[in-house]
């Protein structure tokens, strides 16, 4: 036996071995691009400011979750892994319902774009989430899992309410706008006529505002608009609409209100205003309104019938003398 040198290899074995030593490298070049990968992914995952999850519906176990968990729900993401009721108790509870209704719808649809609800963080903050889910087509045939990303959206959230409240309020009165007002109305017409249900229309225009205007200027005249706003707001039983339709005329509608009951917030509001006082450089100086009231009968098809008719009624009591309430 001849004696080999310690590495050497036979001359036919040498392509075998160059292949498994490319092999290797390849492999371990493959790993370092994977690991890479994952670093980016992990960092990714870390930033972006939304939670990604992975939801086994069979099991009912929420097999991923990413980071951003902690941050946006507050709470420990290896609870929510342990148990998927973690995620139920997270949900304020007027929206449960609709987050597991649309969660389950997933599974017909596909996919659920437009889910916004709320959560409560262990910390007792509220927040709006929005959570998009889609069903995963790539997994394990076998399996159905649910994927999703939910992102924060409570900002967002307030500024709707804040645009929404800028396009349906008054700024001077903070009362419904004209279109806001009509557009409130003309659904509790139709509510009305549906259920047979009674409903008082109410016109209120203020008394020789002009007069106001000219003697004390038009910032007093804003205040008056003002106080009669709030008189009209304090007036009104819940559920009752009030809004400012024009410069200094007011309307109102109480819906399931009888005529008797519509009369009685009609003078309350009447004597409310008269008992308002003003001031301006030591002058004390008051303010009254003429209202037209009328109320929903069988004929009537249009709200616009209404409207006409307590239109003509407040006409009608200006001209008889104006700080009065005509029923028509
Ligand atoms: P009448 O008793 O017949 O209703 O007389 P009036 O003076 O109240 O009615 P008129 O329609 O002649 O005048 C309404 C005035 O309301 C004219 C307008 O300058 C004023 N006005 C409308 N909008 C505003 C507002 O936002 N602020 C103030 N200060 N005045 C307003
Ligand atoms: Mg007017
Ligand atoms: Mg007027």
């Amino acid at each position: 036996m001849g004696i080999k040198k310690p590495h050497s290899i036979p001359f036919k074995q040498m392509p075998e071995a160059a292949e498994t030593l490319m092999a290797l490298m390849h492999a371990q070049g493959e790993v370092a691009r994977l690991s890479e990968r994952e670093q980016l992914f992990s960092s990714l995952l870390v930033s972006v400011n939304a939670v990604l999850w992975a939801f086994d519906w069979e099991t009912q176990q929420m097999i991923y979750v990413s980071p951003a968990y902690e941050r946006i729900f507050g709470r420990s993401a290896g609870l929510l892994l342990a148990d998927y009721n973690e995620w139920r108790d997270s949900i304020y509870p007027d929206d449960l319902d609709y987050a597991e209704r649309t969660l389950a719808e997933v599974l017909e649809k596909g996919s659920v774009v437009d889910r916004e609800y709320r959560i409560i963080r262990a910390d007792g903050q509220v927040r709006w989430i929005s959570d998009k889910c889609f069903v995963n087509q790539q997994v394990d045939a076998s399996k159905v899992i649910v994927v999703g990303i939910a992102e924060d959206i409570t900002e967002k959230k307030h500024l709707e309410g804040e645009l929404q409240r800028l396009a349906t309020t008054d700024v001077l009165t903070q009362s419904s706008n004209r279109r806001h007002f009509f557009e409130c109305a003309h659904r509790e017409f139709e509510q009305a006529r549906l259920d047979g249900t009674p409903m008082g229309f109410l016109l209120l225009d203020i008394d020789d505002f002009k007069i106001i205007n000219d003697s004390y200027g038009h910032p007093a005249g804003d205040q008056v608009l003002q106080r009669i706003a709030e008189s009209g707001k304090g007036a009104l039983r819940r559920g009752d609409l009030f809004g400012r339709i024009g410069g200094e005329e007011f309307a109102a509608v109480f819906p399931g209100c009888a005529p008797e009951m519509a009369k009685q917030i009609a003078e309350r509001l009447q004597r409310e205003i008269q008992r308002l006082s003003f001031n301006h450089n030591g002058k004390q100086y008051g303010v009254t309104v003429s209202q037209g009231l009328t109320n929903l009968s069988p004929e009537d098809e249009m709200l616009d019938a209404l409207f006409s008719r307590a239109d003509t009624a407040m006409y009608q009591a200006k001209r008889q003398g104006k700080n009065q309430i005509v029923l028509a």
